[in-house]
């Protein structure tokens, strides 16, 4: 039986037409982009068709497009050539509720002598826009902002925050892992110098990103080698990866409507009824301004790791907003940035859809979530006091 598959912000599937696209170039066409010769000649010229396509989706120049081995990589590669092309600018601005990727190379330049500024965001999870203009200055080299949250959704205004950055003189970043593929971006129309994708979060295989570098903006690699990607990326190309990571570009860019309409119909419906059905369930964060395919819904009262192994059972692919890597159970520093109680963090479960999904899969979640939940209070000393006390509503 096939997994109802509702993790697609932690990575998604292949799409058929890109494993198509991508096959004859893990066997029959092997030959390496950079040689002299027509046999690997024509997978350069593959390479370039992918490179068009990956540009189309942002309204980019394909020569302002570098791919990449992950979104973690063309993160890290924005940040590293905004620091050394102004090597007398020693302080960085990001968010309180970026990815890893962002998050923990901002803290190790916090422990190497740069000084970093964490923006922080309010309850529903939107960027204090206002506390980080008045922290930069002409000592920032680099604003490197999330254009979506991968936990919640949340969309941050980067298109506009990009504008003031530029006017004051720094560099700006965004990691648009999320967002691309879910929201228009156009970067023909923004002042935004630099964008980070993934292919695995865009129905492209894992292991191949990009990132975009506005024509202009003072680069330095982040990997010497080879002169492949103009010198910007040496390293031989992931050929099948990036041809995967064009197709997957240009259906990205076909299915955007479907994504705002019917991914998004799906979603609404699933956290609408849910949130009807279980007492005590609140959705994470601004409505208003979010991925269509994504919600964080806190159940409170239970522990989010339990509800994930219930849903296995069903066979149903979510995520939680804690890490229990390290043992204890840390909620995620993405919901407690924004205030959301202990009680209700623990219990948070996160949805992400795709176009993939159908119907009939989300009735299952509906149908089976209020039991799931039910099971676990039952169990839950917490929930027993506050059903005691009669504070929580009993449906
Ligand atoms: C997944 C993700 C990344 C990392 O991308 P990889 O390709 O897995 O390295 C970075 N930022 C965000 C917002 C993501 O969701």
């Amino acid at each position: 039986m096939k997994p109802i598959y509702l993790d697609n912000n932690a990575t998604t599937q292949v799409a058929p037409e890109v494993l198509e696209e991508i096959l004859p170039y893990l066997s029959t066409f092997y030959g390496n982009p950079s040689s002299m010769h027509t046999f690997g000649g024509n997978v350069g010229k593959k390479i370039k068709e992918a490179r068009a396509k990956t540009a189309d989706l942002l309204g980019a120049q394909p020569e302002e497009i570098v791919f990449t081995a992950c979104g973690t990589e063309s993160d890290s590669t924005a940040v590293w050539a905004a620091l050394r092309s102004y090597p007398a600018k020693r302080h960085v601005i990001t968010s309180k509720v970026e990815h890893p990727a962002v998050k923990n190379l901002a803290e190790y330049l916090s422990r190497n002598g740069y000084r970093v500024t964490f923006v922080p965001v309010d309850k529903l999870g939107r960027l204090d826009v206002e506390y980080l203009y008045h922290h930069l200055n002409d000592d920032t080299a680099i604003v490197s902002l999330m254009w979506a949250n991968n936990e919640t959704g949340i969309i941050f205004p980067v298109e506009e925050i990009a504008a003031e950055v530029r006017r004051r003189g720094a560099v700006f970043h965004t990691d648009a892992v999320q967002a691309v593929g879910k929201v228009p971006v156009n970067l023909g129309e923004s002042v935004i110098d630099m964008l980070s994708l993934s292919g695995h979060k865009l129905h492209a295989p894992k292991g191949v990103g990009a990132l975009y570098i506005r024509k202009g903006t003072k680069f330095a690699p982040f990997l010497l080698g080879g002169h492949q990607e103009h010198g910007r990326r040496g390293g031989t190309e992931n050929v099948a990866g990036i041809i995967g990571l064009g197709k997957a570009a240009e259906l990205a860019g076909e299915r955007l409507e479907e994504e705002n309409t019917r991914v998004r119909a799906l979603r609404d419906r699933l956290e609408e009824t849910l949130v009807q059905r279980i007492p005590n369930a609140i959705i994470n964060g601004d409505r208003d301004h979010r991925l269509p395919n994504t919600t964080s819904i806190a159940f409170e009262f239970v522990e989010g790791e339990a509800i994930l192994l219930l849903l296995d059972e069903y066979k149903i692919c979510a995520s939680s907003g804690s890490a229990c890597t390290s043992g204890s159970l840390e909620p995620s520093h993405v919901l407690r940035a924004m205030d959301v109680p202990f009680t209700a963090a623990h219990g948070s479960i996160r949805f992400s859809l795709s176009t993939y999904n159908t119907d009939a899969e989300i009735d299952l979640v509906i149908e089976k979530m209020p039991q799931v939940i039910e099971r676990l209070r039952k169990m839950s000393p917490f929930w027993a006091e506050k059903a005691a006390a009669n504070v929580c509503q009993i449906n």
